[in-house]
Order: structure tokens, then C-alpha cells, then sequence
């Protein structure tokens, strides 16, 4: 099924939007979990799910060796699964095991998977239960990470909602704040730091924090910065608690990320000659970074199928500064109001799909004919037998891409598939 609608006045352009519902090709929300265990030092994710699911959390996140893991899976079996046990119990026994070995846990979240939801195990009442056990100890939260419920980057979305209520409230006197929302990689979020110190925004603070114990406050003296394009829910429980979103380009490339930064500078009153000297020189580091993919990338035509909904930003920053041509740009999710500008710099005639039909996007494929496409990775390897040249969308999850620095390498992450196939050509 599929049909085309506008999108709504209060979006940034009258694109028509193809939306589409069918089977879907994406992990589900526990995905995120491999980068989130990494963000969030004294966190723990207990799924409570099947062997499947903990085959998933293994392969996605490699082989890792750890003294002391970040993640496990309480397996429900099949006498759960038919109702002959009493989940909660077992539950409560798994989380006292957990805790009275790992006394270093700050944040425990217990959550749910297809299996749990199948079984309608209540893990909200869990957290509840077991959050007054081990009050000022643990904080136990809940989310869904599940299939049915979640794809890809919104269990990262689950998560960060969850975190929210748990924010201190603010003096009602408090100075503004600048927040920063959504996982980035260490090294990324220090380079932000830094700007922002340069530029003379203070205090900073970050969602999610390092620790459990850093979690800032939060009320309308809050303007945050989404730092990613997925996080509908989180940006929601913050608005309902008073905190204004600052309305940018999300920070990919030396124009989205001067953009973003800009955001925050023009609303903490930062004079703009000190912004330009203090951003000059790590967007010219960008530019030039990114000059290296341009005879690559100039003018190749490039599809998206939904995935990570990374899909809209990334496709601005490939057509307004390394000249590609979008043909279409899938998302499973568009949130207009947080992409209305990146919408706006799309050139005219991109094709904007909202959800997932497989067949449906294999065939415009195939009709398109882009030389790049980017999707799952069940998808890649049947269309590259196809002939057609792939990148895998859970590579820009999981590489650092945002912020100056790393302009570069996400330009080369779209060059280096097509350099693949010329060289596989000769
Ligand atoms: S939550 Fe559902 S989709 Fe995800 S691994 Fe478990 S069973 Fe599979």
C-alpha cells in the first residue's frame, strides 16, 4: 500500500511525500545498545528476550572483551513463553544476581523484545518495583528495544525518553543551558565541547551523560540541540518539561555542523565575528577534507532506502556540498518539524519516501538506476548481484560522522563504494 501526500503546512516545503507500508528490511531498537553501553560508562542493559535476540546484540557488536560486560540478555524460555512461570520472579532474581556482583551499575535498563511484548510482560511495573528496591543505589528504567515496537535508531529514541523524567528539575531562576542530544562518540562530543567553551557558551551538558550520576536538570531555561535526527520521543518529554529545541541543520558536514553551532551561538547572544573566528578554521579543515570525494561524488545520482533516518540529513549534505544528485530519499520515519530545514536544501524533484514497502523500493531501484544506494545490509548483497553499488546505512550508525573533523571521512564513506567498483571494473 502506498499512497502520496503533502507534507503539512508547518514543514518547511510542500514536497510530497510517498508513504509507504509494507514489510520492512531494518534491525529493531536493541541495536542500539552497542553504542549506547559504550556512551553510558556505569549503565547496564539487561534485554529480556530470547537467544535471538542476544545473537544479534553479539554479531552486531563484534567481538568485544570485557572484563565486566555492559549487556545481557535474560532469556525467556519456552515454559515462559507458555505461561508456566512467573516472569516478574525470575526477573527480580536475575536483577539481584546482577547488582549484588556489580555494585559499579548507576543506571540498570531492563528492555523489552518482541518475546516480552508476546508474553505482555509488564517491564514498566518492573522498573517500578525493583527501582524502590534499590533507590539510591541503582536507577532501574525501562524501555522497548523490540521488532514489533522499534527500528534501528529508535531504541536509542526509547532509551533517551526514558532518561528524561529522571533530569532534576531546575530553579525556576536558573541561566540558560545548552544540552546536547543524542549518543556521539567520545572523541566527537570533546570536539564539540571545545567549540562550545571557544565560543563562550557555558555550561554545556549532554543527553546521554557519561554517568549515571551527571544527568543534568532540566526545565525552560533548557535550549537543546539535537545532535540527531531520530529522536522524536526524547525531544518531546523535554519540550513537555519546558526545554526549547534550538531549530538547525543537523552537524553533518562544514556547513551543518557551522549551522548547528550557529544555533546555538545566535541564541546565547555569541557576537558573530567572535563565531566566525572561532569556527573559520575548523570548517575550512572540513571543506578541504571533503574536496578529496568531490571527482567521486560530483554528479552521481544516489538512493537512500530507509533505515536509520540519517537518511534526510545525509543527502543534504551530499547534494549541497559535494554536488550529488538524491533521486530518492527514504526514511522509515520523518519527523518534518526536526528535518524541515534540511528538507528545504534537497534539490527540487528528490523523491521523498516516509516508511518501508521492499519490493515496491527494490523496484524503483531498479528503474532509478543511481550508482550509489544506501540500505540494510540484507539489501546489499542482492543488489550488488544485481550489479547495482551498495553502502551499508548501520556503517554511518556506527562511525563517527558529525562535527568538522569528521567531514571528510563521511564524504569518503560514499566514495570509497563506487572507487570499490571502478577498481573492480578495470
Ligand atoms: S527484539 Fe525482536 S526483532 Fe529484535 S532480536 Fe529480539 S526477536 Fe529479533
Amino acid at each position: 500500500m502506498n499512497e502520496m501526500a503533502p507534507l503539512p503546512a508547518n514543514g518547511a516545503d510542500c514536497t510530497p511525500v510517498l508513504r509507504e507500508r509494507g514489510q520492512r528490511e531494518v534491525f529493531c531498537g536493541l541495536t542500539g545498545i552497542v553504542w549506547l553501553h559504550r556512551k553510558m560508562q556505569d549503565a547496564f542493559f539487561l534485554v529480556v528476550g530470547s537467544r535471538t535476540c542476544a545473537h544479534l546484540l553479539q554479531s552486531a557488536a563484534g567481538v568485544m572483551i570485557f572484563a565486566e560486560p555492559r549487556f545481557a540478555t535474560a532469556i525467556i524460555e519456552e515454559r515462559d513463553l507458555a505461561g508456566m512461570a512467573d516472569c516478574q520472579d525470575e526477573l527480580d532474581r536475575v536483577v539481584e544476581q546482577l547488582l549484588s556482583r556489580r555494585p559499579d551499575i548507576g543506571t540498570l535498563f531492563l528492555v523489552g523484545s518482541c518475546p516480552s511484548e508476546v508474553i505482555k510482560m509488564d517491564l514498566s511495573k518492573a522498573a517500578q518495583r525493583l527501582g524502590e528496591k534499590y533507590a539510591g543505589r541503582t536507577r532501574i528504567l525501562n524501555y522497548s528495544g523490540s521488532g514489533i515496537e522499534t527500528t534501528f535508531t529508535e531504541g536509542e529514541d526509547a532509551c533517551l525518553a526514558s532518561l528524561v523524567p529522571e533530569m532534576p528539575a531546575a530553579q525556576p531562576d536558573a541561566a540558560p543551558e545548552l544540552l546536547i542530544v543524542g549518543a556521539l562518540p567520545d572523541i566527537v562530543e570533546d570536539q564539540f565541547l571545545r567549540l562550545f567553551a571557544e565560543l563562550g557558551i557555558e555550561p554545556v551538558f549532554c543527553l546521554p551523560a557519561r554517568k549515571a550520576a551527571d544527568l543534568p536538570s532540566v526545565g525552560p531555561h533548557t535550549r537543546y540541540l539535537l545532535a540527531q535526527p531520530f529522536l522524536t520521543e526524547t525531544a518531546r518529554a523535554l519540550e513537555d518539561r519546558g526545554a526549547q529545541r534550538l531549530d538547525a541543520l543537523f552537524p553533518f558536514g562544514a556547513e551543518g555542523t557551522t549551522a548547528w553551532l550557529r544555533a546555538a551561538a545566535e541564541s546565547f547572544g555569541v557576537d558573530e565575528m567572535h563565531f566566525n573566528r572561532v569556527v573559520a578554521p575548523g570548517r575550512e579543515r572540513a571543506k578541504r577534507a571533503i574536496e578529496h570525494s568531490r571527482a567521486k561524488l560530483e554528479g552521481k545520482r544516489i538512493t537512500f532506502l530507509p533505515d536509520s533516518q540519517l537518511e534526510v540529513p545525509l543527502a543534504r549534505f551530499l547534494a549541497t556540498e559535494l554536488g550529488m544528485v538524491p533521486v530518492e530519499v527514504g526514511t522509515p520515519y520523518l519527523h518534518r518539524h526536526h528535518t524541515a530545514r534540511e528538507l528545504e536544501l534537497l534539490p527540487e524533484g528528490t523523491r521523498i519516501s516516509e516508511g518501508q514497502h521492499v519490493d515496491n523500493q527494490l523496484d524503483r531501484v531498479r528503474a532509478d538506476k543511481p550508482d550509489l544506494t544506501v540500505c540494510g545490509l540484507g539489501l546489499a548483497n542482492p543488489l550488488e548481484a544485481e550489479g547495482f553499488s551498495t553502502k551499508w546505512a548501520i556503517e554511518l550508525v556506527f562511525s563517527p560522522i558529525h562535527g568538522f573533523e569528521q567531514a571528510g571521512d563521511l564524504a569518503e564513506l560514499f566514495a570509497r563504494p563506487l572507487r570499490r567498483r571502478d577498481m573492480l571494473k578495470v
